[in-house]
């Protein structure tokens, strides 16, 4: 059996808090998302030192490894999110799939003391950008692919609880 596909909305986690992680995006102001994320990537690099860092819990878990170059991606990739809603009128985000992403740059053969390093350089550059905002655009807009429309109010909140959750996932 291979990792099933998430292909769930997790637009809910704007709503109401995760029963799984238990962060509540909707008490989180998105000013704090950068400091949020400064502390969250300082915890990776400790997972990422595990001897079994790249051992799958069972055959639908990602590994460690496998985690964690997501979140390495998922800094990547929304950088490129809030740059297109601040430099462009109601941008259209290009799709990502995730899994298929994992599979395609092999995640778990990756060097885990190269992840560690993009992905703490990857955190620090879309903190430095998520505190550049200026205060007039917190309310500019961008969309999904599948129609979901987010402010760069929204998407800061809506981020901030992919890397939380992963990193209850691997109990980091
Ligand atoms: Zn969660």
């Amino acid at each position: 059996m291979a990792i099933v596909p998430d292909d769930k909305n997790w637009t809910w986690v704007l709503e109401r808090e995760c029963p799984e992680c238990g962060f509540d995006s909707s008490a989180t102001a998105a000013r704090d998302v950068p400091g949020l994320l400064r502390a969250n990537a300082a915890a990776w690099p400790a997972v990422l030192q595990r001897a079994d860092v790249a051992v799958r819990p069972d055959d639908a878990t990602w590994s460690a490894l496998e985690y964690s170059a997501h979140v390495r991606d998922v800094f990547r990739i929304f950088r490129v999110r809030f740059a297109l809603m601040l430099d462009e009128d109601d941008p259209e985000f290009a799709n990502w799939d995730q899994d298929a992403t994992a599979i395609e740059e092999r995640y778990n053969e990756q060097n885990p003391a190269t992840v560690s390093a993009e992905l703490t350089e990857a955190a620090e550059a879309l903190a430095d950008a998520l505190e550049a905002v200026p205060d007039d655009a917190w309310e500019r807009r961008g969309y999904r692919g599948d129609g979901s429309a987010f402010t760069v109010d929204t998407l800061a909140r809506y981020f901030i609880h992919d890397p939380v959750h992963h990193l209850h996932d691997v109990r980091g």
